[in-house]
């Protein structure tokens, strides 16, 4: 399955915050959208960073609670891994694992086109076992699952 099949069915909407934006602000937008990080972006196209929960809670114990009045881009990540909607699912699943995180933008001409999380990548992979298991159930028995 190819990253564009799961946006096609997902949709193109990236929530991002400008690099200003403070990390209590930005823990008020992942609360607000039910997400786990936000694309770090001056002009909500170009990805300049990404900044997950996870970034809050490594800064908040390093630091305390004086990060939160810091803007997002004191925490944030800025060598950010992207892929392309031709990317396969596969791919993004090797990507999250090696580099052990959740979340990958999905990029077209340096311009955002959507972010698959690794809740997309479980959902449907899920999807396609399902889907082998009813054809291969089928061939077998003659039945339909
Ligand atoms: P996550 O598992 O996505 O919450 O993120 C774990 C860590 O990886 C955090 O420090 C994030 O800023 C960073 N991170 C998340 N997504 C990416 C990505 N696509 N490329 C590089 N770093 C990332």
């Amino acid at each position: 399955m190819r990253i564009s099949d799961i946006l096609r069915v997902k949709g193109e909407q990236v929530v991002t915050v400008t690099p200003e934006t403070s990390t209590e602000r930005l823990l008020g937008v992942l609360a607000e959208y039910r997400i786990g990080a936000a694309v770090v972006s001056r002009d909500g196209s170009v990805v300049d960073g990404i900044v997950s929960e996870r970034d809050v809670v490594r800064a908040l114990a390093q630091r305390g609670a004086g990060v939160l009045a810091e803007p997002v881009s004191a925490i944030a990540t800025t060598r950010v891994r992207t892929v392309t909607p031709e990317a396969q699912l596969e791919d993004v699943e090797r990507l999250m694992t090696q580099g052990r995180f959740r979340h990958v933008p999905v990029v077209v001409d340096g311009a955002l086109c959507g972010v698959v999380s690794i809740g997309d990548v479980v959902k449907n992979r899920i999807g396609e076992l399902e889907t082998e298991r009813s054809t291969l159930t089928e061939y077998i028995t003659g039945d339909r699952a």
